[in-house]
């Protein structure tokens, strides 16, 4: 079997960077939180070859000479090794970013032997793991993957969960004669969303669940909104649904519950169980007869559509004079309930369930 690979970086990945940005003395030395237990469950449980591959501008010249670099280097190296982390190869370039050197980063010229070995290294789904921008140019310019701590809701935590468990990204298209739909999801992302169903108002609330539940969401519907808003809005639903199915996967370590809280002067709350059953309670009244250009009585027909398709149960209340605040309330809750409910837990992997299954 072909080995993976993570190319790990080492200032600002293992270690935090100084303002200077050089560790030339042990006062600089500081380890990044959470690197140790996640990186030793990662060297312990998978099966990746680990590559440190680190820039040292200037090492060798007078602003960084080798004798400051290479006592706190061995110290890490020998502090890593003792919590079982241990490095198959270890990559520095020294040269300054005007050298415009072939072996910098984001240049592969260091790592260029594994990524011609396609006999024996899946470079396609081995991963960078950084901390800047250049590590992720430098995992396209590989052709691999990236796990970039800068990134919002990215963690050590974080990365050993989705090195161990894998990735919850799952796609839908779906046509017919009414709608025509594509819908992607990351449930480990960070709330980006790309979205147009040709309704503005479903769309804001749409926009809701992605932004406040850490989900990545794509969703383009075009439906035929010349009869009217009903399959564009059910269709949706059952794609959403479908794909927030499909990307929680197995189901193992997840939280599986989920319940929120009151919002402004509302009280939406929308307790959930991906348990395998759909249901749906339905609490709230709307008076009037659309909101933007949304019917009102397409909301209950959304969220029956969404716990159909995604297996789940939804309890939904709310209350409140505004109905703008209160069906965007009750998208937010439904958010906050997702990513409460999507949350994994890799040291305890089980199935959330006493049958053994959901
Ligand atoms: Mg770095």
């Amino acid at each position: 079997m072909k080995k993976r690979i993570l190319f790990i970086d080492r200032d600002g990945t293992l270690i935090e960077e100084p303002a200077d940005e050089q560790i030339d003395s042990f006062e600089k030395l500081k380890f990044v939180k959470g690197m140790f237990r996640n990186l030793a469950f990662i060297r312990e449980k998978l099966d990746f070859d680990f590559v440190m591959v680190s820039n040292q501008d200037g090492l060798g010249t007078d602003a960084f000479p080798e004798d400051t670099f290479w006592p706190v280097h061995n110290f890490i190296l020998q502090t890593l090794a003792g919590e079982g982390i241990t490095f198959d190869e270890i990559l520095i370039d020294p040269h300054f970013p005007e050298d415009n050197a072939p072996t910098r980063k984001p240049n592969t010229g260091l790592v260029e032997k594994y990524i011609q070995d396609t006999e024996h290294y899946d470079i396609e789904n081995s991963f960078v793991i950084g901390d800047r921008e250049t590590d992720r140019t430098f995992a396209q310019n590989i052709g691999c993957k990236s796990l970039i701590l800068s990134d919002e809701n990215m963690s050590w935590e974080k990365i050993s969960e989705i090195l161990f468990a894998g990735e919850r990204i799952a796609e839908v298209k779906r046509t017919t004669k009414e709608t025509d739909i594509h819908i992607k999801v990351n449930l480990d992302g960070t709330g980006k969303c790309d979205i147009s169903t040709g309704l503005g108002f479903f769309d804001h609330m749409l926009e809701q669940i992605g932004k406040h539940g850490m989900i990545d969401l794509t969703i383009h519907t075009k439906g035929d909104l010349e009869v009217d808003e009903h399959h564009t809005i059910e269709d949706t639903a059952i794609a959403l649904g479908e794909c927030i199915l499909n990307a929680l996967g197995s189901k193992r370590g997840i939280e599986r519950y989920g319940y929120s809280l009151p919002m402004d002067d509302c009280l939406c709350s929308v307790a959930l169980d991906f348990g395998g059953r759909p249901w749906l309670v339905w609490d709230a009244e709307f008076k009037r007869e659309k909101i933007g250009e949304m019917p009102t009585e397409m909301f209950l027909h959304f969220f029956k559509s969404l716990s159909d398709a995604a297996k789940m149960n939804l309890n939904i209340k709310a209350e409140g004079q505004n109905e703008h605040h209160k069906i965007e309330g009750i998208f937010k809750a439904l958010a906050r309930s997702l990513k409460m409910a999507v949350k994994r837990d890799i040291y305890h992997y089980e199935l959330p369930s006493t049958k053994g299954m959901l």
